[in-house]
């Protein structure tokens, strides 16, 4: 993908300017950014105001110090105070088709008692709570009630293995656990409880178990352990105090997805996250009152934390949640759910538009979609191609696309389209401007601001509300990993340009950028040329060591539906990502596979791609941790390998 003349994009004229109300926000928040958050804080309910905005000793920050603050007051009492008492804050489907209504004044009741219930469990402000969960209701209730009564809570995809697990629970030494007898995925039982028996068997720390009962089966209850979430109810509370908490409390740690190696706690704080939260939900989403938002994300990662709980219920909106896949029983289940409640706001990933474009526009186009008004994507850069499709299609060419970068350790949305503050012209492919409070730059390896239209590293020039105040139990992983690569900046570790425009463009993960003859790619700028080709359906690219180059470049790619492989393919493929980049990007090597292997979010795992690439021992990459069990990535390998061999 290039600016100039990529697939899809519009032309770089510098004639773009984006509106006013954006410019004057963002100049305003750049120019007295602590007056700026302190206005933004405000919009929450808060037990005292603090005494400083931001106490930044870099790199730890402190926001709102002296302030206090608690979660569920923020995302439910407030508004059972108010007319939205019984305004409807979560419409639930289940995969079986079963579907439920609650409304704010029954969230504020489940999760008063459920606290009561974690109280009982002898849970105590301070104290850590796993969460390994299907997508029901009561899966956000209970995360609000441990924010309720202080205790710092971390949510495990229900996808991931028992060691996965706990691993969790032993690095935070969680002392409750809350699980359910199952979930339903494509038509079968997830066995959660049993995964996590099997995790309970070392993890000392563990002294309760809540057991929510989704599918009634029978399960193996261990006697003093154990308990049915409706039995612990039996003997709770109608009402519990929320405990007033420094803003700089930790509400929870959420270990990252762990695309590229083992993972690392973000601790995310309690006044800051909920701060930036709050405010990103309405400047991207352009949240109103009558809305019906849909964040497809499981809860189980940081796109459920921040945009299926703590931003929309801090708004008092009515949020969609699905608890199954989206194509049970048939992949127009999602379509169908957009029409059923009239879901205004959607926000899903690019790797579930690009599995649903396969199967064609007449499936969308059977189903009513003009409730639609704000689209979103977030966890990858989306390819032209799929941008294209989800505005054209999904959209019907009214609807603006918000690409929103982040990551597990911002907390929240920082360089996304925010319709909320005025129209800003889009190019599909590119996330565009900073939010409000976000300053952005690209850097080269020597900590130099590169010229615009220049490939570089994404740094964050200063502290923000939402992110992430350590690692887990390692200030110095932290320090290292995030603020050592360019001293004083925030490092993500994504690779980069910014445009004429002042828009940016994300070209892959800066450990995976390949050096090839002395020039720069970035993985996913070849990635977008691949998939710009109207046979492929996806594309993963690596390097592998070459002698003369320094790298060669490796692809592996799936076709869609009507092409299969060829000599032919493989040889206007070439020429057509040569032409799309340049001469210096020929592929080396093109390898037409059936799968790609994947992460439970649907991401690529690089670190395998990367060895199959380079002919490493694909042993090594087995004993890296990345939520899947190490057999889980034997079997991604093997079928990956194996179809390899067209
Ligand atoms: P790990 O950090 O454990 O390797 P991960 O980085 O995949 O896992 P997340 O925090 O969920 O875990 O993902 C954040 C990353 O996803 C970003 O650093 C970026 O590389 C990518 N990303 C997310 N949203 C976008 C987007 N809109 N455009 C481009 N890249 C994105
Ligand atoms: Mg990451």
């Amino acid at each position: 993908m290039s600016t100039e003349e990529g697939e899809g994009s519009l032309p770089t004229t510098s004639k773009i300017v984006p509106s006013q109300n954006y410019r004057s926000t963002w100049e305003v928040s750049m120019k007295n950014p602590e007056q700026f958050w302190d206005s933004m804080a405000r919009e929450l309910h808060w037990f005292r105001t603090w005494d400083k905005v931001l106490e930044w000793n870099p790199p730890f920050a402190k926001w709102f110090k002296g302030g206090q603050i608690n979660a569920s007051v923020n995302a439910v009492d407030r508004h059972v105070n108010t007319w939205r008492k019984n305004k409807v804050a979560i419409l639930w489907e289940g995969e079986p088709g079963d579907r439920r209504a609650i409304t704010y004044n029954e969230l504020y009741q489940e999760v008063n008692r459920f606290a009561s219930v974690l109280k009982n469990l002898g849970v105590q402000k301070g104290d850590r709570i796993a969460f390994y969960m299907p997508m029901v209701p009561e899966f956000p209730a209970a995360v609000l009630a441990a924010a309720r009564i202080g205790a710092t809570f971390t949510v495990v995809f229900s996808g991931f293995s028992a060691s996965s697990l706990a691993g969790r629970i032993n690095d935070c030494q969680a002392k409750v656990v809350v699980t359910a007898d199952g979930g339903y995925r494509r038509g079968k039982v997830i066995q959660l409880k049993e995964i996590v028996d099997e995790a309970l068997a070392s993890t000392p720390s563990v002294q309760k178990v809540a057991v929510y009962r989704r599918v009634g089966r029978e399960v193996s209850m261990k006697e003093g352990r154990d308990y049915w979430w409706h039995d612990l109810m039996k003997d709770s509370k109608p009402y519990v105090a929320p405990e007033p908490l420094d803003s700089s409390h930790p509400l929870y740690i959420l270990y990252t997805s762990g695309t590229t190696g083992k993972p690392k706690g973000a601790v995310h704080s309690t006044g800051g996250y909920l701060t930036f939260v709050h405010a990103t939900t309405k400047w991207v989403f352009d949240v109103k009152e009558d809305d019906v938002y849909w964040c497809t994300a499981d809860i189980g990662w940081v796109t459920g934390h921040s945009y299926v709980i703590f931003g929309p219920l801090s708004h008092g909106l009515t949020t969609v949640m699905y608890e199954g896949a989206p194509d049970y029983p048939a992949p127009d289940r999602w379509w169908q759910i957009i029409e059923r409640y009239g879901v205004s706001i959607f926000y899903t990933t690019p790797t579930a538009i690009r599995a649903l474009m396969k199967f064609g526009d007449d499936l969308p186009k059977k189903y009513n979609l003009n409730s639609l008004r704000v689209l979103g994507t977030v966890g990858e850069p989306i390819n032209p191609a799929a941008w294209e499709w989800y505005y054209n299609v999904i959209g019907q060419a009214r609807c603006p696309i918000v690409d929103t970068w982040w990551q597990t350790e911002t907390g929240g949305i920082l360089i996304s389209p925010t319709p909320n503050l005025g129209i800003m012209p889009l190019k599909p492919g590119s996330a565009t401007l900073p939010l409000p409070g976000i300053e952005p730059e690209i850097f080269d390896e020597h900590g130099k601001p590169v010229k615009p239209g220049e490939k570089g590293f994404l740094v964050i020039k200063r502290p923000w509300p939402g992110m992430f105040i350590t690692l887990y139990n390692d200030d110095d992983r932290y320090k290292q990993v995030y603020w050592s690569r360019f001293p004083g900046y925030y490092y993500p570790g994504d690779y980069a340009l910014k445009d004429h425009d002042g828009y940016f463009w994300f070209l892959g993960r800066a450990d995976e950028v390949l050096k090839v003859a002395g020039h720069r790619l970035g993985t996913i700028e070849i990635e977008d040329a691949f998939v710009g080709h109207r046979a492929v359906a996806e594309a993963a690219v690596a390097g592998r060591p070459d002698a003369v180059k320094g790298e060669g470049i490796v692809a592996f790619v799936t076709l869609k539906n009507g092409f299969s492989a060829s000599q032919q393919l493989r040889e206007e493929l070439k020429q057509h990502v040569r032409k799309a980049i340049g001469p210096i990007a020929t592929p080396d090597e093109i390898h037409f596979v059936s799968l790609l292997p994947k992460t439970r979010s649907g991401k690529i795992m690089r670190r395998v791609v990367k060895a199959v690439a380079s002919g490493a021992e694909i042993g090594d990459v087995t004993t890296l941790e990345d939520g899947a069990s190490i057999e889980e990535v034997k079997k991604a390998i093997a079928e990956f390998t194996q179809s390899l061999g067209s």
